[in-house]
């Protein structure tokens, strides 16, 4: 019996919109006039590609690796996020 050598995560994130924070997608400045409210940047995209790859790995999520509550991600790039869960 052949098995699989590859694994699939789904992720997903919401943040409300805000007009106190720029609009970042994928790490790119969006010119808009609101952005997403959260701890860090509150890029959707990159969390959701986190949550993904968190996922297959059989990992908990952004969230719980990540805490709202540890002021070292306040603002925090999501691109940093993502290389640190890349490199995990
Ligand atoms: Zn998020």
């Amino acid at each position: 019996m052949k098995t699989c050598n590859y694994r699939i995560g789904i992720g997903y994130d919401i943040h409300k919109f805000t007009v106190k924070r720029k609009l970042i997608l994928g790490g790119v400045k969006i010119p808009f006039s609101k952005g997403l409210d959260g701890h860090s940047d509150a890029d959707v995209l990159l969390h959701s590609i986190c949550d993904a790859m968190l996922g297959a790995a059989g990992m908990e999520d952004i969230g719980h690796q990540f805490p709202n509550t540890d002021l070292k991600y306040k603002n925090i790039s999501s691109l940093i996020l993502l290389k640190i869960i890349g490199n995990n």
